[in-house]
């Protein structure tokens, strides 16, 4: 396994990356509302991409039909944006990469449409809070397993009920938006390889509200609960340093 140590100005390019997927998502998030078609979500996202010069990630990424993915409720990751109209109550997570400079960035964020239920909200924050958590934990001479334990714990022994997904994991990224390694949202403490300076790693803890075991929907992308729970899902993509990380998608 070969992790790619990036450079400072790798890191100052996948910075500008980072960014403008923050930006982008942002006004997503600011414009999303019951009676919204999710494609109409995608044509916000290559709007923006375009008004910055930046190319998206995830269309065309093994036949990704969109630039955005959209997944509602019970789906966790990978849907396609299209006709389905959103409603008030729904809880959409929202996972979106760009390419600029020649690096990449990939963050995701889950939000509520309208008014949610209190569950809805509770899973969305222990969601957050897990990210935050393997955020701490990501340092120089820290161990990936550490990251991943981080991320374990804070969702299934710190809160109740809940199940970090095992079948999808975060990754490396860099000039690829998947790069050696893979991290997994599960894992044991002191384990796995040392994280480096200059080290760039997307997290993201996809989080279910019941069982953790997934299915594929009929479109053959949309990954949803087994057990038709509610799933929330947010990502940054993280630069290590010499302290704390450094988050790029902010
Ligand atoms: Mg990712």
């Amino acid at each position: 396994m070969t992790i790619i140590i990036k450079t400072e100005d790798e890191i100052a390019a996948m910075r500008q990356a980072g960014r403008i997927v923050a930006m982008i998502l942002k006004t997503i998030v600011e414009q999303i509302g019951p009676g919204m078609e999710t494609k109409e979500l995608d044509i916000i996202a290559a709007r923006e991409l375009e008004k910055r010069g930046a190319k998206a990630s995830f269309k065309g990424y093994r036949g990704f039909p969109a630039n955005l993915c959209v997944s509602i409720n019970e789906e966790i990751v990978h849907g396609i944006p299209g006709k389905r109209v959103l409603r008030d109550g729904d809880v959409v997570s929202l996972d979106f990469g760009a390419i600029f400079g020649g690096f990449q960035g990939d963050a995701a964020v889950t939000v509520g449409v309208g008014k949610i239920s209190r569950e809805a909200k509770e899973l969305i924050e222990t969601t957050r809070g897990a990210l935050e958590a393997g955020i701490k934990a990501a340092y120089a001479g820290a161990k990936l397993g550490d990251v991943s334990y981080a991320i374990q714990d804070y969702v299934e022994h710190q809160r109740n009920g809940y199940k970090v997904v095992r079948e999808y994991t975060g990754h490396g990224i860099g000039h690829d938006m998947h790069e050696e390694p893979q991290i997994p949202n599960f894992g044991l403490p002191d384990s796995g390889p040392v994280l480096k300076k200059g080290m760039t790693l997307a997290l993201e803890p996809m989080v279910n509200a019941g069982d953790w075991r997934t299915r594929v929907g009929d479109d053959q992308w949309t990954v949803c609960t087994y057990d038709n729970s509610l799933s929330a899902h947010f990502e940054h993509t993280i630069a290590i340093t010499g302290g704390e990380a450094e988050v790029l998608t902010k």
